[in-house]
């Protein structure tokens, strides 16, 4: 028995990537997880291979109706919500001179206003269930600018201080709310760039989708005394810059 038993999780974007991971790693600890994602067929078969611990469900974190109707299948088929991963994410590379404005909206939407609105329909449903924790993947583009990525970054610092308020305002109803992260990570979003992004790095590779998982089973069940925080895992990308200074005399 866990506190999670006769309990339901979310994970958003859940069908591949990052997300998968953290639906894989839940099940192994006996959490039963939706899935809720855009992409059917991966979602589903995700979900058969994974076993009863986990179900599909077609979910657009930008449609409202979508998060009612999620919610409302997840605690029919496994309880009361206790944990929402907001993992759903996109990528769009455009400077602030050439991105389209719709593009650079789209982003927001998906990556911060689908995380809200997440928030904004579990919330009540975690209080009422005496609490719960929230999980905002957030990026190292919440902590840092990157050039030709902007409307990636806005969305990801945004998430990254809306967690710090919803942490502020859920804390008395036993909701903790954090945000995760990542540095670079093998997954379909990161086909299109090369070994070299990682190269500068302490660490000088990519992380696997399993190691974002692991911090994040972490938070869920260990981290309890933790909640409006930000947990890194960017093989040291944010930790400085090395200096090519002159050898000391
Ligand atoms: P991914 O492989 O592209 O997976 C993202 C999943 O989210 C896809 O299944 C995607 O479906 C789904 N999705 C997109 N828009 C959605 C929507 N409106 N509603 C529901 N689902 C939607 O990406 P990933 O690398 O695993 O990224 C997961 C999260 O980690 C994202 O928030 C990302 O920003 C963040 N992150 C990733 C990295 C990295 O290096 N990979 C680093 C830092 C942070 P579609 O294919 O249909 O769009």
């Amino acid at each position: 028995m866990s506190a999670f038993t006769g309990r339901s999780a979310l994970v958003t974007g859940g069908a591949r990537g990052i997300g998968a991971a953290i639906v894989r790693a839940l099940a192994k600890d006996n959490i039963d997880v939706v899935i809720g994602d855009l992409l059917e067929p991966a979602g589903t078969a995700l979900a058969e291979s994974v076993g009863p611990h986990a179900l599909f469900q077609r979910l657009d974190v930008t449609d409202e109706a979508d998060w009612r109707r999620v919610l409302d299948e997840a605690e029919a088929a496994y309880g009361p919500l206790a944990i929402l991963v907001n993992n759903a994410g996109i990528l769009d590379f455009g400077d602030v001179e050439t991105e389209s404005p719709m593009a650079f909206r789209h982003v927001v939407d998906v990556n911060l206003y689908g995380a809200w609105l997440g928030m904004h329909y579990a919330a009540p449903r975690l209080r009422a269930a005496g609490g719960g924790v929230i999980l905002n993947i957030s990026s190292t583009a919440g902590l840092m600018g990157y050039a030709g990525l902007g409307a990636y970054v806005a969305s990801k610092w945004g998430l990254r201080g809306l967690t710090k308020a919803a942490a502020l305002e859920l804390g008395r109803a036993g909701v903790r709310v954090c945000s995760v992260h990542p540095g670079p990570i093998h997954t379909p979003m990161t086909e299109v760039m090369d070994e070299s992004v990682a190269a500068a790095q302490p660490l000088p590779r990519f992380g696997e989708p399993e190691e974002v998982a692991a911090m994040v089973r972490f938070l869920i069940t260990e981290a309890t005394f933790s909640t409006g925080s930000e947990f890194v895992l960017d093989g040291g990308a944010t930790a400085g810059q090395v200096l090519n200074l002159p050898a000391p005399s």
